[in-house]
């Protein structure tokens, strides 16, 4: 792949753009030893041994059981027998390079995110290899090494390449189009040249420049740069956000285009969390809280039967707020309605004020000119009063007026009004009454007052009312309340002149002022 003419290009461009660091002293040594087939063992044995810090990261790692099941080794001659030069090759390049490239520059960009990602990613890339049953010793480092392109890039660029790294991930763009737009290369480019450039064998170079599109590689490649790109977006579960949904996703990946089967797939990406936490602490990495994909699926489903609570409870909250408001709403009406009543009736006698009165009278004659029907009224004021509370008291007067009231409201239908007018005075309003029936009504009205006796005292006191009638008909055109209610006084006037205790009725007439 090296060979290809547009590559050649790409590569004078990254050159020319980027600073590629020089590899690890190390790294060139242990790259050396392992291509000098005879001598690799002890070669590559003694220059691990000079390192002490690694020799112990090696030794945790070949026991942790992600390269091998059984046994505990204690040396690294040993783990080299048991895993293989290349293995151990790996394992020390892995070390040398993510010790190398570490957190010694000034930039935003987050080593640790990286290396953690990366971490994850190769070793879901060794067990992925497993379950695919296409075991690859390199698959660990290439996998280590596919985005080592990213940190090139950000170690030239810095914030310029962190910005465009945190727009393709809020927007879960395409990375590589981004960079190809902004730069002319793409980072999996550029980690390809970084490794062709530290002498790294094909075999971990090819699949890390084809990662993204592994159709491109050579056969030869293609699974390996298959097998790291689905590491990295299995890594992205454990390292990223919205891990549950990705998981589902990989899963679904795995099932339906690697034909495993769901409980090896969900069995693989637990391994994924398990396995990584161990890995991580190897290379002095923070292995944060990984959480195995058994329980991140329970705590999205929690999620979603939270969500589910919380909706059934926004119904009843809704649903008692509603209660609530029209609890509300009665006791305002009622309030509304006894705050009426204190406004429009007599605090005495309990009939409707003078105010009420009034109201009621102008509707009621608008009804009846509307419909043209009709509507009487009658004033009664009580004769001679004023003797009876001089003979008895104020309150036998009160009790004499209260007496009154009762009656005179029991006397009337539903449809009338009652009022108190004044002092000892009383209004009645009778709707589609016409005058010959309102004199019907106010001379029984006359009777049923004289005929109440109220007992003061072992006294029983009895009195009597003059009245004046009036009714407002449909030849009543243009006579305003004011004159029904004079009409009304006008016969009440007449009854008094007349002797007291008796009804005269009176039509409307309009005033000439
Ligand atoms: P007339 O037949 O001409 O109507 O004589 P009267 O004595 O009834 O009339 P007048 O206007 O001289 O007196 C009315 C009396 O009614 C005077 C007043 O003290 C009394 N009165 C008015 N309101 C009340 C009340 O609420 N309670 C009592 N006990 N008396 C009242
Ligand atoms: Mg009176
Ligand atoms: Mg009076």
């Amino acid at each position: 792949m090296q060979s290809n003419e547009n590559y050649s290009k790409i590569k004078e461009l990254i050159e020319k753009e980027l600073n590629l660091p020089s590899p690890p002293a190390i790294a060139v040594k242990i790259l050396n030893a392992v291509q000098q087939d005879e001598a690799a063992l002890t070669a590559l044995g003694d220059i691990i041994a000079t390192d002490p810090a690694l020799t112990a990261k090696m030794l945790k790692v070949a026991n942790s059981g992600i390269f091998t099941c059984n046994g505990t080794i204690t040396n690294i001659n040993r783990a080299m027998s048991i895993l293989g030069t290349n293995i151990i090759k790996n394992i020390a390049l892995s070390f040398v390079i993510a010790n190398e490239l570490n957190d010694n520059v000034q930039t935003n960009f987050d080593f640790d995110r990286f290396w953690r990602g990366s971490v994850t990613s190769a070793v879901a890339a060794e067990l992925l290899s497993r379950v695919l049953d296409c075991k690859n010793d390199d698959i660990f480092v290439t996998a280590l090494l596919q985005d080592i392109g990213i940190l090139v890039i950000s170690l030239t660029k810095g914030d310029e390449y962190n910005t465009l790294l945190h727009e393709a991930h809020i927007t879960d763009g395409d990375l590589l189009k981004l960079e190809k737009k902004k730069y002319g290369f793409s980072h999996q480019q550029v980690g390809y040249a970084l490794l062709m450039s530290w002498n790294f064998p094909d075999i971990i170079c090819d699949p890390v420049l084809y990662h993204h599109n592994p159709e491109k590689a050579d056969d030869s490649y293609q699974s390996s740069a298959q097998t790291i790109y689905y590491a990295g977006q299995l890594a992205e579960i454990y390292t990223g956000d919205e891990g549950a949904e990705k998981a589902r996703l990989i899963q679904q990946v795995l099932t339906e285009q690697f034909d495993v089967d769901e409980a090896d797939a969900i069995e693989l990406l637990d391994d994924v969390a398990s396995r990584s936490g161990e890995m991580l602490e190897s290379f002095e990495l923070d292995p944060g809280e990984i959480k195995p994909y058994s329980v991140l699926l329970q705590e999205a489903n929690k999620e979603l039967a939270k969500l589910n609570i919380s909706n059934e409870q926004m119904i009843l909250e809704l649903k008692e707020a509603k209660q609530k408001t029209e609890t509300m709403a009665n006791n305002l009406r009622d309030a509304n309605n006894r705050l009426k009543e204190l406004v429009y009736r007599d605090g005495l006698t309990g009939l409707y004020n003078h105010r009420f009165f009034q109201e009621s009278l102008s509707n009621e004659i608008s009804r009846a000119s509307r419909y043209h029907s009709s509507v009487s009224l009658i004033l009664f004021d009580i004769d001679n009063f004023k003797k009876v509370n001089d003979t008895y008291g104020h309150p036998a007067g009160d009790l004499v007026l209260m007496n009154i009231a009762k009656a005179v409201n029991q006397a009337v239908r539903p449809c009338d009004i009652v009022a108190r007018y004044g002092g000892e005075e009383f209004a009645v309003i009778l709707p589609e009454t016409s005058a010959a029936g309102v004199k019907v009504f106010a001379a029984r009205l006359r009777r049923c007052v004289e005929g109440i006796a109220t007992l003061v005292d072992g006294q029983l006191i009895y009195v009597t009312v003059s009245a004046g009638a009036t009714t407002f008909d449909q030849s009543c055109d243009g006579i305003t309340k004011g004159m029904l209610i004079e009409a009304a006084d006008r016969g009440l006037y007449a009854s008094k002149q007349n002797g007291r205790n008796q009804v005269t009725v009176q039509e409307p007439e309009r005033s000439t002022v």
